[in-house]
């Protein structure tokens, strides 16, 4: 259980609560009122701390912003539907996926209990903030980066954590329909010893030309392909890809170039239970191709936090559209939605033990 523990919180004047409109939440418009931060020197993480959300004040030679020497997480907290308790989803993944991105970009990491403390700690005292409808929540940022004022091109003596929370909305219904992805045959997000594998700032920098490309093409998402040939499905934004070919799913196998996603797992853990087969493997544009003409391909979909699950209809690659049958009421990525929806907010029984609870006295 989550304490709410000995960190010093300093509450703030006046709550934006009021303010924020929780009828039209989107993704990232609205933050809380407090963050908690937490510095990095002498060889430890010191003084975490929960204050008023603020401007940092930052060095401008601080070595995490010229050099991306930073890297971040993301999670959320949901409201029990029946029972109103606060549940944060397989936080234990997230902390431990924080301490492998720390590990690649030479960041001291936080022990992953205690990062999980100081995020039930924030989401106790930001416990209004948890949006109470069906796909609502909290989601929650941790980020560090290296504060220290230097330039050379070396691992920074000083950091700074910082945990800021946003009530988002249901991400799907920004789109209502399933999403047009290209995939993306020139540019790569990750390449083989590379940084593909960790949450680090670099890798989303790199992606916005890309994307605006995208856009501007009329695409609302970019599949990511291999760096070597742009011939295998990676990653679709920031969600893992998934195709179903006739009765089995299949993901890209975690080859050091895939962001490791906690949704994914989940998805593949919760296919596995339903006896549906389910495999991580390589799977080349040229396999969807031939699936999307014998008609095989019947469904794709992206998994992430933000998103949950979310239906692709179509990919377009180079000249040829791979493209799924359109969305059922009695398709698999309607299921994982509603079932991880379910689980989030208490609705069914946690038999993965997924659910860590927050309780606020
Ligand atoms: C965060 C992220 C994902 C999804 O991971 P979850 O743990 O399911 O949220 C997938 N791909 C990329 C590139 C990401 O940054």
């Amino acid at each position: 259980m989550a304490k709410t523990g000995n960190i010093p919180v300093t509450l703030i004047d006046k709550s934006a609560h009021a303010e924020t409109a929780f009828d039209s939440l989107g993704f990232g418009d609205a933050f809380s009122d407090h963050m908690l931060l937490c510095d990095w020197a002498d060889g430890e993480w010191k003084s975490p701390r929960i204050v008023p959300r603020e401007p940092l004040k930052v060095d401008p030679a601080a070595l995490g912003l010229h050099y991306g020497q930073s890297v971040f997480e993301g999670l959320k907290a949901y409201r029990g539907t029946a029972d109103n308790r606060i549940r944060l989803f397989r936080p234990d993944r997230n902390a431990q996926r924080l301490a492998a991105s720390c590990n690649r970009l030479c960041i001291p990491a936080p022990a992953p209990d205690q990062l999980i403390d100081w995020i039930s700690s924030l989401v106790a005292v930001e416990a209004k903030w948890i949006p109470e409808k069906f796909g609502e929540a909290l989601y929650i940022r941790p980020m560090i980066f290296a504060t220290e004022g230097h330039l050379a091109v070396r691992p920074a003596n000083q950091y700074t954590l910082v945990i800021v929370a946003a009530p988002v909305g249901q991400y799907f219904a920004q789109y209502g329909r399933p999403l047009r992805v290209k995939a993306e045959d020139r540019y790569t997000r990750a390449t083989s010893g590379g940084t593909g594998a960790a949450k680090t700032a670099g890798n989303y920098g790199a992606t916005l030309k890309p994307m605006f490309e995208a856009a501007s093409q009329g695409f609302d998402q970019i599949l990511w392909l291999d760096g070597d040939e742009h011939a295998f499905a990676e990653e679709a934004g920031q969600m893992n890809i998934f195709f179903r070919i006739g009765n089995e799913v299949i993901t890209p196998e975690l080859s050091g170039t895939i962001l490791p996603g906690v949704t994914r797992d989940s998805v593949l853990s919760l296919l596995k239970q339903w006896g549906i087969k389910a495999t991580a493997r390589r799977i080349s544009m040229a396999e969807l191709r031939k699936a999307t003409e014998s008609e095989n391909l019947l469904e794709i979909f992206g998994a992430g936090t933000a998103a949950v699950v979310v239906p692709v209809d179509s990919i377009q690659y180079q000249d040829f559209d791979i493209r799924a049958r359109p969305p059922s009421a009695n398709s698999i990525s309607q299921r994982l939605f509603q079932s991880l929806l379910a689980i989030q907010h208490g609705q069914v029984d946690d038999t993965n033990n997924w659910i860590q609870f927050v309780d606020t006295e």
